[in-house]
């Protein structure tokens, strides 16, 4: 007997181009990316707003979710439009509003050569009431801050796998990161990378703040572009602080007066200790406070959108409403 999923289904997937029941949305056991982990996958999440469900900049995470695809040669049958109608097709059909998208494309079933160029490329979307399966930093934001450890295990290097890539393989390496914080009794781990400063979270991207200023590792610190970590810096910088990309020193972590970690499912979350210290009194800092609470206004209406960055979520085009 199967144990019961940790999440709720949703009544319907899109797959390949067309609704099917959540029961039906299986794969082939010779499926290539079960055998090699040839997959690139996004998260996307959708906000309850007073206007109607909106999208947080669905756009540049399906234009990722491509740009990994492509990084991997895979050929995907869909543009960005068409993915994001299938995003809205996916929210409306099963009534979501509050929720989480998990885009995925595959290699399917081709055979078991390692390159299976010329095998087919498979697309999904499904989509999740929030509260549900989104892990994060730490399992889902939490307001009194999170514990995190540095990784004994180092971030993937920039000639091993392309980390820019958002691709199913490399979550082995986060998982590991993950599953070790876990042990040790922390909420998220951090890895560094090859050269030993600061990378990023199992599954999120790391600020510190040192001097009132917001400091972030480069991209060529083998971390994944987020695009919340973007956010960050844009509401930062519009709230008046300075931010820097920089290489951070492990020590950095011990002495910062802030630490907060970012990404889609856990959106902004404070750091209260590393490796068992306290960053600073242990209590959310006054920086972290005020990002935290841009954030959050952009779905209340209270932070100007600026930047369109909620896309609302529209009426899909007919050709997808099979
Ligand atoms: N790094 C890794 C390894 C991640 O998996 C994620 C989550 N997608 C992030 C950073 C944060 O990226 P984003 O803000 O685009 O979700």
């Amino acid at each position: 007997m199967s144990a019961p999923l940790p999440f709720t289904p949703s009544d319907h997937l899109w797959f390949n181009g067309r609704l099917v029941p959540w029961a039906q949305a299986t794969v082939h056991v010779m499926t290539h990316a079960l055998h090699y982990g040839s997959s690139v996958f996004e998260g996307i999440r959708c906000y309850a707003t007073d206007g109607g469900p909106v999208f947080f900049r669905a756009t540049p995470h399906l234009e990722r979710l491509l740009e990994s695809a492509r990084i991997y040669r895979m050929p995907v049958p869909f543009g960005v439009r068409e993915l994001l109608d299938a995003c809205a097709l996916v929210v409306r059909r099963n009534d979501l509003a509050d929720a989480y998208l998990r885009p995925l494309v595959w290699r399917g079933c081709g055979g078991l050569g390692l390159t299976a160029l010329d095998g087919p490329i498979e697309t999904m979307i499904a989509g999740f009431r929030q509260g549900a399966p989104a892990a994060g930093a730490g399992g889902g934001a939490r307001d009194d801050g999170i514990d995190v450890g540095v990784s004994s295990w180092t971030r993937v290097a920039p000639n091993t796998l392309p980390v820019m890539a958002k691709a199913g393989g490399n979550y082995l390496s986060t998982q590991l990161i993950a599953s070790e914080a876990r042990r040790h009794g922390y909420h998220e781990g951090i890895a560094l990378d090859t050269q030993g400063y600061v990378s990023e979270g199992s599954g999120s991207n790391i600020f510190v703040v040192r001097d009132g200023v917001l400091l972030t590792p480069p991209l060529a610190a083998g971390i994944l572009p987020g695009i919340t970590r973007d956010a960050v810096i844009t509401l930062a910088r519009w709230l008046g602080y300075e931010v820097r990309e920089e290489w951070l020193p492990r020590e950095l972590l011990y002495v910062a007066s802030e630490v907060l970690l970012c990404g889609t499912a856990s959106e902004i979350v404070a750091v209260r200790s590393v490796d068992g210290m306290p960053v600073a009194n242990g209590a959310p800092g006054t920086v972290t406070s005020a990002i935290q609470r841009a954030f959050r206004g952009l779905f209340t209406g209270d932070t100007p959108d600026h930047w369109g960055w909620l896309e609302r979520v529209g009426a899909p085009a007919v050709a997808l409403m099979s």
